[in-house]
């Protein structure tokens, strides 16, 4: 954490669209993100960009899971009990207890930083853009504004 204008709302978003690019190109979460109020990006290890229809199915399925208005929680579990299920290099070593954030039943992973409570907080995203170099897929995002 600590990116600058770091948004619990859009932190929560990531959440979203992170989990939704990892389950669709069964990629795993990206291994780097950029969270700011207005804009964020995130990184994948991946081999390809993504076509314009899955940008558009990655939209449409975020947007569904926060129109769902699933609630938002926190579970502690103990480093070896969250080591066998989730990844957890992107967490400090030497915790004594792992904190896994839920949203509903669609997404869970390890985090430390700030969250909504429910889905209902966040506004429509809108995928920016994506692209890969090296082997690094970059998709843009932001909120959708009427
Ligand atoms: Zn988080």
């Amino acid at each position: 954490m600590g990116e600058k204008d770091y948004d619990p709302v859009m932190h929560t978003a990531e959440h979203l669209v992170n989990g939704t690019i990892a389950r669709m190109l069964g990629c795993g979460r990206a291994f780097s993100t950029h969270i700011e109020k207005k804009k964020s990006k995130c990184d994948f290890r991946f081999p390809r960009n993504l076509t314009p229809e899955e940008l558009e199915r990655v939209e449409q399925t975020v947007n569904s899971q926060i129109a769902a208005k699933l609630g938002v929680r926190d579970e502690l579990l103990s480093p070896d009990e969250a080591g066998a299920r989730y990844s957890l290099e992107r967490l400090p070593e030497g915790a004594e207890s792992v904190r896994i954030v839920h949203i509903g039943d669609y997404d869970a992973c390890p985090c430390i930083g700030s969250h909504v409570t429910n889905t209902a907080e966040i506004p429509p995203v809108s995928i920016i853009s994506s692209d890969c170099t090296d082997g690094v897929l970059r998709v843009r995002f932001k909120f959708r504004k009427n």
